[in-house]
């Protein structure tokens, strides 16, 4: 595995802004707006779990044969873009932006992020981008909050009740009826949760509820707890 690229310039203090949450809660969305109404950097860390999947399918090899993943990985020149105003994901020179959110990429993605080296690795590379982050940024995933960056000042755990999960999920991906969805999504979770809890907050770990709440609301909500804990606001 190669180096992670960051398009942000090396800083000194930032602040870390850590949202976990299932699929679907909104969370990649969410992220992105709080982090360009703060000013602050984007990092999708499911974006390189996604990119290696992409990755091993484009060799022909098994997502689900921990020995091909970790084969994979030995060639795999990510980089990321962490601008929420530029938001790009590249293989070498392939952009994957799109492609990484294709459905046989996300059905083959719990196979890839369940094998502990792969995590490891992808974690270095996390907290690299995280270091060099000029004031702050808004890093979402499943274990954030309690691996990737366990002493950040804001920690979240956003949810949704599961049939509003799998509705909104429905509503982005066309040609999908909500039931095939949500059974793709509860099939997701099941084998996440086998590798990190991101179902239950950890302890000091807020948790926004987003079941009843748009998407602006959402995001307000979240920027409520980061002015709350650090007081950054944005700009409005
Ligand atoms: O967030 P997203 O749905 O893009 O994540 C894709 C997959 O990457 C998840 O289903 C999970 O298997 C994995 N993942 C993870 N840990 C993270 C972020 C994502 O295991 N921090």
């Amino acid at each position: 595995m190669t180096e992670i690229e960051s398009n942000t310039a090396a800083g000194d203090a930032q602040i870390v802004v850590a949202i976990d949450g299932p699929a679907g809660s909104g969370k990649s969305s969410v992220a992105k707006q709080a982090a360009r109404r703060l000013g602050f950097g984007y990092l999708d860390t499911g974006a390189a779990y996604r990119a290696l999947a992409w990755h091993i399918l484009a060799r022909g090899a098994d997502t689900s044969d921990s020995s091909d993943v970790l084969d994979a990985s030995g060639d795999f020149d990510f980089a990321i873009s962490t601008d929420p105003g530029d938001y790009w994901v590249r293989v070498g020179d392939v952009d994957v932006t799109e492609a990484i959110r294709e459905p046989r990429v996300t059905d083959a993605v719990s196979g890839v992020a369940r094998v502990p080296a792969i995590r490891q690795a992808v974690n270095g590379l996390f907290r690299q981008i995280m270091a060099n982050a000029p004031r702050g940024i808004v890093v979402e995933g499943r274990d954030i909050t309690t691996v990737v960056a366990p002493d950040a000042p804001v920690r979240l755990l956003l949810t949704a009740a599961p049939e509003v999960r799998a509705a909104r999920r429905s509503a982005e991906l066309t040609g999908h009826d909500v039931a095939s969805v949500a059974a793709a999504l509860s099939r997701r979770d099941a084998s996440d949760s086998a590798v990190v809890d991101f179902l239950t907050a950890a302890p000091g770990v807020d948790v926004v509820d987003s079941t009843d709440l748009d998407f602006e609301q959402t995001v307000d909500a979240v920027l409520a707890v980061v002015d709350t804990k650090v007081g950054v606001r944005d700009g409005r």
